[in-house]
C-alpha cells in the first residue's frame, strides 16, 4: 500500500503517519524528518536545505527529488509505505508517478487531515521546534494555501482522496483515517 498522508503543517501527519505506519506494518517516510536528519548530519542534502527548512520555504523540487529517491530505494519500502509530507507540489507529484510506475505500484490512498487554522498555530506553537515561531508558521502556512494545497483537486480528479477529521483525540483520529482506508 502506498498512502499519501497529506494536510496543511501542524495537522498531525507526523503523528499520524507514525502510528499507522506501525499498525499496517510499511515504513514511513517523512521529508521533513529526513532533512532535519541530513541538515544535522551536515550532508550536501542537508547543506542544500538548511536555509528553506530555517525559513519555513519549500525546499527545491530537484533537492526533494534526491532525498526521496534515496529513501524509497531502500529495501524496507517494497511493502508499501506512508508518505508524510510528500508530494507538495505538482513537480513533486508527477515524479512520484514516475517513481512508483517504474516499481510497478500506483497510490493508494490520498488522506487529507482537516483541521482548522486556529487549532493548527496553537499546536504549533505548543510543538515548539526550531520552525515553530509565529511567523515562520504564518509563512508555512501560506506556502501550504499557495504551492500544496491545489495537489487536492488533483487527487480528488484521480479519485483517490478521502478528507478526514483531524481534530480529536490522537486514537480517534487513527480509527478515522483506518476507516477511510477501508
Ligand atoms: P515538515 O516536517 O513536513 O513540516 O517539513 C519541514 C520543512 O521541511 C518544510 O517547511 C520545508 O522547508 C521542508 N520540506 C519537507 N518536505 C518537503 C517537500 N516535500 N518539499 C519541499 N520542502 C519540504
Amino acid at each position: 500500500m502506498i498512502l499519501v498522508l497529506f494536510g496543511a503543517p501542524g495537522v498531525g501527519k507526523g503523528t499520524q503517519a507514525a502510528i499507522l505506519a506501525e499498525k499496517l506494518g510499511i515504513a514511513h517516510l517523512s521529508t521533513g524528518d529526513a532533512f532535519r536528519a541530513a541538515i544535522k548530519n551536515q550532508t550536501s542534502v542537508g547543506l542544500l536545505a538548511k536555509e528553506y527548512v530555517d525559513s519555513g520555504k519549500l525546499v527545491p523540487d530537484d533537492v526533494v527529488a534526491r532525498i526521496v529517491e534515496e529513501a524509497m530505494g531502500g529495501e524496507q519500502f517494497a511493502a508499501g509505505c506512508i508518505l508524510d509530507g510528500f508530494p507538495r507540489t505538482r513537480a513533486q507529484a508527477d515524479a512520484l508517478d514516475g517513481l512508483l510506475t517504474a516499481k510497478g505500484l500506483t497510490i493508494s490512498h490520498v488522506v487529507n487531515l482537516d483541521v482548522d487554522d486556529d487549532t493548527i498555530i496553537a499546536r504549533l506553537l505548543q510543538r515548539g521546534r526550531a520552525d515553530d515561531q509565529e511567523e515562520i508558521i504564518r509563512n508555512r502556512l501560506g506556502v501550504y494555501n499557495a504551492e500544496t494545497a491545489p495537489l487536492l483537486e488533483y487527487y480528488s480528479e484521480k479519485g483517490l482522496l478521502t478528507s478526514v477529521n483531524g481534530v480529536g483525540e490522537v486514537d480517534e483520529v487513527t480509527q478515522r483515517v483506518l476507516t477511510a482506508l477501508a
